[in-house]
This record gives structure tokens, C-alpha cells and sequence, in this order.
């Protein structure tokens, strides 16, 4: 396990502990560092390159955004199904991912 320090709403330093072996989630390739796109995106697809250095191509990050942006819809779907079946507040739905 690894920390790293960001910022939180509020400008407050917050400590985040996170796994460097766990998966990226766009190339699922270990994380090994933190980065600005959080713990469970690796430094290089925050990026936009690979780990041998050259660069994503436009079409690749469109495939790659639409897939997440697939999923995260599933996401939705399968939490917005489940908090109808147990009447879990609704409030995760406001929060809203930069586009
Ligand atoms: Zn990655």
C-alpha cells in the first residue's frame, strides 16, 4: 500500500491510501502511482500515453472514454435498480464526472 496527498472541495490536504498493484481502470495494467486522475488511474493513461512512452492515438481515448462512459451508465443503472428495490437515498446521482 501507497498514500498520496490531494486536495479535497474545501482546499484541505487529505491523505489517500490506496493498492499500487491494483488494476488501472482504463488499461488495467497495475496503477503503481497515484495520479491526478486518481488512485485507480495510472500517471500514463492520465495522460493520454503509454508506458513505453508514445502516445495514445484520438481514437483510442474516444474508444477508451466511450467504453467508461458505458460502464459508468451500467453502473448507474445496476445502483439505480438496486436503491428503487431498497429505497436508498438518491443523492449519488448528483454527483457528476468532468466531460
Ligand atoms: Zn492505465
Amino acid at each position: 500500500m501507497k498514500t498520496v496527498n490531494y486536495k479535497n472541495i474545501f482546499n484541505e490536504d487529505i491523505e489517500v491510501e490506496y493498492d499500487e498493484n491494483a488494476p488501472c481502470r482504463i488499461c488495467g495494467l497495475p496503477v503503481e502511482h497515484a495520479s491526478m486522475g486518481g488512485t485507480d488511474v495510472c500517471p500514463w493513461c492520465d495522460c493520454g500515453k503509454y508506458r513505453d512512452g508514445t502516445d495514445q492515438t484520438f481514437m483510442e481515448i474516444v474508444y477508451k472514454n466511450n467504453r467508461l462512459r458505458k460502464k459508468a451508465k451500467e453502473i448507474y443503472e445496476k445502483r439505480k435498480s438496486l436503491d428503487e428495490q431498497h429505497s436508498v437515498t438518491k443523492i449519488f446521482y448528483k454527483i457528476k464526472r468532468g466531460s
